[in-house]
């Protein structure tokens, strides 16, 4: 047995929520064609699961690939890796708090990583953003002519230094990276982060907005950690109906 099959078969139902995951989040329109969701390895905090390079929608289990922190896939010649890896390698390695990440081009949150108006919490479910959720300038770390994609290591690095401690980072004309305790909560923040640039932006076209404090969020966040569970078992079960 290779290495990375013996650690595919130590991360039990990990890779079942994984996949199932990436089904979620496509019908969520979180991700399309393109963005992508990780686990850090249950059992080896060295490493983590994450599919080859193909659409969210379409990934099954004969899918998933173990990866190291530097981005580098164990055992898969010849398989097609996302460009991106390196988003979840250099989260994983710099935030020893976070067990699962999902990067996506939701399209709603990108006019707040393009303009002066920052996202920021405008109702309870959306409590963990807080106040400020920070943005990552790919030109302060690779200058004025990338392709915005985080294509190696060092840029992964870059862009975790901008997300800090916080939950979610907007990406400047490219999209957003969501992190989380669990799969349950990286894939409601990453969804819940859409819904929230889509209220804010409605409410800002009303007239001036009444935001969240950051205790507000945080007691908010608290509460929603708590019952997490309900909605992710909601989001299987819609899943698991369809598949
Ligand atoms: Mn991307």
């Amino acid at each position: 047995m290779t290495l990375a099959r013996e650690l595919l078969a130590s991360a039990g139902t990990a890779l079942d929520d994984l996949v199932l995951a990436n089904h979620i989040l496509f019908r969520e329109r979180v991700l399309d064609g393109f963005g992508h969701v990780s686990v850090r390895h249950p059992r080896d905090p060295s490493r983590f699961v994450m599919s080859q390079s193909k659409a969210p929608a379409t990934v099954t289990r004969d899918d998933l690939l173990v990866y190291d922190l530097e981005g580098e896939a164990i055992d898969a010649p010849g398989r097609k890796l996302y460009l991106e890896r390196y988003i979840h390698s250099a989260v994983y390695r710099e935030r020893t708090d976070v067990m699962a990440v999902v990067h996506s081009h939701s399209p709603a949150v990108i006019p707040f990583g393009i303009t002066a108006m920052p996202l920021q919490a405008v109702c309870g479910v959306c409590g963990f953003l807080g106040v400020h959720v920070p943005v990552f300038e790919i030109r302060d770390a690779a200058g004025p002519a990338t392709d915005l994609l985080i294509r190696s290591q060092a840029l992964g690095l870059a862009m975790v230094r901008a997300l800090g401690g916080a939950p979610v980072v907007l990406l400047r004309g490219h999209g957003s990276t969501a992190v989380g305790n669990s799969i349950a909560q990286a894939v409601y923040r990453a969804i819940y982060t859409e819904v929230n640039a889509r209220l804010q932006a409605d409410a800002m076209r009303l007239g001036a907005v009444n935001y969240l404090t950051a205790e507000e969020g945080a007691a908010a966040s608290a509460t929603n950690d708590g019952v997490i569970s309900r909605i992710w078992n909601s989001w299987k079960a819609q899943a698991l109906a369809s598949a």
